[in-house]
């Protein structure tokens, strides 16, 4: 999996379930090992930040959910409901609130404070995302909750990759069709 594929590194995060259909019941990661791989893959974290323990992943999960039925609602130009939005909110002022800022060769970056750890790291990109200038391309695949932006032309992508839902969606469609002209 590459870091641009989805169009913002945060996205890696947000789907890290691996449901089928629009429940977010599996994770994808078997252990906080694992997540924490995703996390670095996606260039999310440095990779000599510690693994997460118990409690951390369980306030990351949290935190992810809380984003994704955000975003879920942006890409479906839908107002979010208030209590997620709110733990959205809450996570990304405490981030901002500690974080650094840096300006270095006429440049501007903000990273997680010394404390935040990858929670707040997360929190962070999640606030780029929101901000950043294809927000309004955000769409979620129309068979799993998978979130990306779609930077192609023509009629848009329903999916979130061919081989993980496109090819099963079409089989599908396949199916039913010679369902219906079966006598
Ligand atoms: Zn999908």
């Amino acid at each position: 999996m590459t870091a641009t594929h989805l169009g913002h590194p945060i996205l890696h995060f947000l789907n890290t379930v691996c449901d089928d259909g629009k429940q977010r019941h599996k994770n994808s990661f078997r252990d906080a090992g694992a997540l924490h791989h995703v996390l670095v893959g996606a260039g999310l974290i440095e990779a000599t930040q510690p693994v997460p323990d118990r409690g951390q992943v369980q306030s990351l999960l949290l935190l992810r959910e809380a984003a994704y039925a955000v975003l879920s609602a942006v890409a479906a130009a839908q107002t979010p409901d208030r209590e997620e939005a709110l733990m959205l909110e809450t996570a990304i002022k405490a981030a901002v609130q500690d974080a650094r800022l840096q300006f270095t060769a006429g440049r501007f970056g903000v990273s997680a404070g010394p404390l935040g750890g990858i929670h707040d790291q997360l929190a962070l990109s999640l606030l780029d995302l929101l901000r950043a200038d294809d927000l309004g391309r955000l769409r979620e695949c129309q068979r799993c909750t998978h979130l990306f932006i779609d930077n192609g032309r023509g009629p848009g992508r329903r999916w979130c990759a061919m081989s993980r839902c496109g090819n099963r969606a079409k089989a599908a469609t396949f199916r039913q069709r010679r369902r219906a002209t079966s006598p």
